[in-house]
């Protein structure tokens, strides 16, 4: 999507700190960290929302990324939280599926 910021982010025409990437997901750095560790992981293929995520295996592929990601390459021994903004009313901003993890201090609900 040429539009799309993370498709910007994913081609490396916008820059970003970058914590992992494979064949199927990419991580980085929050610009705007709410926590001491704040990274998105987005998967390499434009999909706009979790709505719009059809296919169950490639949506259970990206959450067992995630617990890799915030386990194996973060180090969030103690543990973290993982949120999904869902179109405008859940707070979603930008239009490219896209998994928050927030650790590294005690989060309230
Ligand atoms: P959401 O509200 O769930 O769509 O979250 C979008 C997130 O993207 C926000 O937490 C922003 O701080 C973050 N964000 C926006 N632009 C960038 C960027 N260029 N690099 C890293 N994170 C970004
Ligand atoms: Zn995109």
């Amino acid at each position: 999507m040429s539009d799309c910021l993370f498709c910007h982010i994913l081609s490396g025409d916008i820059p970003s700190s970058k914590v992992y990437e494979d064949d199927d997901v990419y991580a980085f750095k929050d610009i705007h960290p709410k926590a001491p560790t704040h990274v998105l992981v987005i998967p390499k293929h434009h999909i706009a929302t979790l709505d719009d995520a059809k296919d169950a295996l490639q949506l259970g592929l990206l959450m067992q990324k995630v617990s890799y990601i915030a386990n194996e390459v973060l180090k969030l021994k103690a543990g973290y939280r993982v949120i999904t903004n869902v179109r405008e009313g859940g707070g979603q901003v930008v239009f490219h599926l896209h998994v928050h993890i927030l650790g590294g201090k005690k989060l309230a609900f």
